[in-house]
């Protein structure tokens, strides 16, 4: 089950929409968006609203690129370890905002937030795991002396 919203790339609204609506703002009919297929959906609107277009993988620059890399390999592991505890501390607060906006939507508020805040809480949860897991090949491939 998805949800509806303004397919338009160049249009900045990702609100919730339903079946046969039009756009308020573009006027392009509501398509259905899976959570996946919205969060690039939504993801291209942002590229669009800040860069004019949509900024795909290939396209970026180079220290576009590396503000995408989680950790390098001269960090050390209390670096890594800093960047976790750092990500958890985001996750709870995340977490409470989630809740907040869960609580919001019930009484008829936006669900738009709830979905970002939704996407949000996944991205930094992953963050996490990816970072735990160099965490864990640097402790395997240590050579013990
Ligand atoms: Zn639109």
């Amino acid at each position: 089950m998805g949800s509806w919203h303004c397919p338009n790339i160049e249009c900045a609204n990702h609100g919730l929409l339903k079946r046969g609506d039009k756009c308020p703002q573009c006027g392009t009919e509501a398509k259905e968006f899976g959570w996946r297929d919205l969060a690039k959906l939504i993801g291209e609107k942002r590229d669009f609203e800040k860069h004019g277009k949509v900024v795909t993988k290939e396209i970026l620059k180079p220290e576009e690129e590396e503000r995408r890399i989680l950790f390098t390999a001269d960090m050390t592991d209390e670096e890594i370890r800093a960047d976790i505890l750092r990500e958890l501390e985001n996750i709870a607060s995340e977490d409470k905002a989630f809740g907040r906006s869960r609580m919001l939507s019930i009484l008829g508020g936006g669900s738009d937030t709830l979905v970002a805040s939704m996407l949000k809480l996944v991205a930094d949860q992953n963050k996490v795991i990816i970072r735990q897991n160099e965490l864990l090949y640097r402790a395997l491939t240590k050579k013990t002396p």
